[in-house]
């Protein structure tokens, strides 16, 4: 069967990664988000990671030919056979040509790109109460607590917040997403690929309708 690349569209603080996790479990497929990518960089202190670490820093986006780089040699891996979940990627229309090019040379295409809608109130305050655990997983102050406060569910290390989801930086990261990244709602709506989920819902709900896209397409 052909790979099955799934794109994961939204601004930041909709519940992309929340939902991008469970959706690649149940599917068997691997969860690729560009933002733990260049974070594992920085964490091992590589030169991609430095560089990466000055944008991140600022809201900024990292340029193309870097990110580009970074997800053409993780969907290159074997475990991204069956394709992927790519959640933070593409973030502007020259990555979605990337993306585009890149899976056609693995003779594959991007299956269906669910968008979660969250209007940007909202995403200030899902992003100055989140909670990051080491290994990637993502929790909430209040929507989604972690059974011991700022302690991992599973694995029991230590929560953090993340540098870039304080309050300024987090206005400055909508800015980046409205002028660089929303032409991409048009760019897979034109190629019949949109799915519009409403991401006010609980994450539950969002989980079910993101369910049923992913199940029609
Ligand atoms: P993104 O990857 O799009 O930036 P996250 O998945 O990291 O978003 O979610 C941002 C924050 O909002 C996290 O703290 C997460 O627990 C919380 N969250 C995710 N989905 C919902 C939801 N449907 N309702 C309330 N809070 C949510
Ligand atoms: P969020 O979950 O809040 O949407 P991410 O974890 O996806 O944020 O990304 C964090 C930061 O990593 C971004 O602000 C940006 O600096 C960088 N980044 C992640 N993905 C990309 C990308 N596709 N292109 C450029 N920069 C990126």
């Amino acid at each position: 069967m052909a790979p099955t690349f799934i794109v994961m569209l939204g601004p930041p603080g909709a519940g992309k990664g929340t939902q991008a996790k469970q959706l690649a479990q149940r599917m068997n497929l691997v969860h690729v988000s560009t933002g733990d990518l260049f974070r594992d960089n920085l964490k091992n202190e590589t030169e991609l990671g430095v560089l990466a670490q000055q944008y991140m820093n600022k809201g900024e986006l990292v340029p193309d030919d870097v990110t580009v780089r970074m997800v053409e040699e993780r969907l290159s891996r074997p475990d991204c056979e069956e394709g992927a979940v790519l959640d933070g990627f593409p973030r502007t229309p020259a990555q979605a040509e990337a993306l585009d090019d890149l899976l056609a040379e693995m003779g594959s295409a991007v299956k269906v790109v669910p968008y979660i809608k969250v209007p940007d109130d909202v995403l200030v305050e899902r992003l100055s109460g989140r909670w990051m655990s080491p290994s990637g997983r993502v929790y909430h102050e209040k929507y989604n607590p972690p059974k011991v406060k700022w302690i991992d569910d599973i694995d029991g290390s230590q929560l953090y917040q993340r540098e870039d989801d304080k309050p300024e930086t987090v206005r400055h990261r909508i800015e980046v997403y409205n002028e660089q990244t929303s032409p991409l709602i048009a760019y897979y709506r034109d190629k019949g690929l949109l799915v519009e989920i409403d991401g006010t819902q609980s994450i539950e709900l969002v989980t079910e309708d993101l369910t049923k896209a992913v199940e029609e397409a």
